[in-house]
């Protein structure tokens, strides 16, 4: 658990105490609703009183459940992986307006396995998921095992075990400036940094990234990567500097350009 932060600015809302009724008691919004005059067990209660202590130091509901929706999928996570966002959601519509159906797609730094996973059930596509972490693999595989999803795992830092090439590879890679006030509120406060930090200009694994794809990128070849509010300009002149053509850009929900992708000119 977390350390407990501003606790006198602690709040719990009705729709969070609500969620972690529900998950936390195995009941669904009906029967909270329907079932009013059941009894809970002490150990119920003591399990509700835990996790609203929790959440008032500020721990993420997700972290306390749990469970994070993630497009259609309610996806296992622990404080090993990044919680997954709807930003996120973006990248995996990117890649799916770009892959046909049996390309051969990489995700790269996948946590959760939230972008991997989604792409596996969305279409008949050949997907490899690589992280650095045992634990956050192991987080991945029960999820894939979850949703009976067919993703090969990897274990390595960036490309290092990747072997043969891609039609896509995707990355949501860790892409917060080391000294990045964010990292001290919020839900960062309790997430991985190594899943969040990008050395002290908040580029240094995108710059990596864009950098050696080129060499497991099939000819055409697309990569797809997010990246932060104010990274925009560095990461289209990273796509330009290392050769990739069709350098295009989406938005996500808020407005905030997050995905960028260039196509391999080998
Ligand atoms: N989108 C996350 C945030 O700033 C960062 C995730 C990442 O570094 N990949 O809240």
């Amino acid at each position: 658990m977390g350390q407990c932060f501003d606790r006198a600015k602690a709040q719990v809302g009705t729709d969070e105490a609500m969620l972690l009724a529900t998950q936390l008691l195995g009941m669904s919004f009906t029967e909270v609703y329907t079932e009013r005059a059941r009894l809970l067990s002490l150990v119920d209660v003591e399990k509700l009183n835990n996790a609203v202590q929790r959440r008032l130091c500020g721990e993420p509901i997700a972290y306390i459940t749990g469970y994070e929706m993630f497009r259609t999928l309610d996806l296992r996570v622990s404080p090993d992986v990044l919680i997954p966002r709807s930003e996120t959601e973006s990248l995996v519509d990117v890649v799916l307006e770009l892959t046909t159906d049996r390309g051969r797609v990489l995700d790269l730094g996948t946590g959760s396995g939230a972008i991997a996973i989604a792409l596996s059930k969305s279409k008949e596509l050949e997907v490899v998921a690589v992280d650095n972490d045992e634990r956050a693999l192991q987080v991945c595989a029960e999820n894939c095992r979850e949703h009976e999803a067919k993703v090969e795992m990897v274990r390595s830092n960036w490309f290092e075990n990747v072997k043969g090439r891609f039609d896509t590879i995707a990355s949501n890679p860790p892409y917060v400036a080391a000294d990045d006030p964010h990292l001290d509120e919020g839900d960062l406060r309790f997430e991985p940094s190594s899943a969040l930090v990008g050395g002290l200009s908040g580029l240094e694994h995108l710059e990596e990234i864009i950098s050696s794809a080129m060499n497991f990128l099939n000819p055409r070849g697309w990569l797809v990567v997010e990246h932060g509010y104010d990274q925009q300009t560095s990461v289209k002149e990273a796509f330009a500097g290392h050769g990739y053509t069709n350098i295009q850009q989406r938005r996500d929900y808020t407005g905030t350009p997050r995905v960028m992708w260039g196509q391999s000119s080998g």
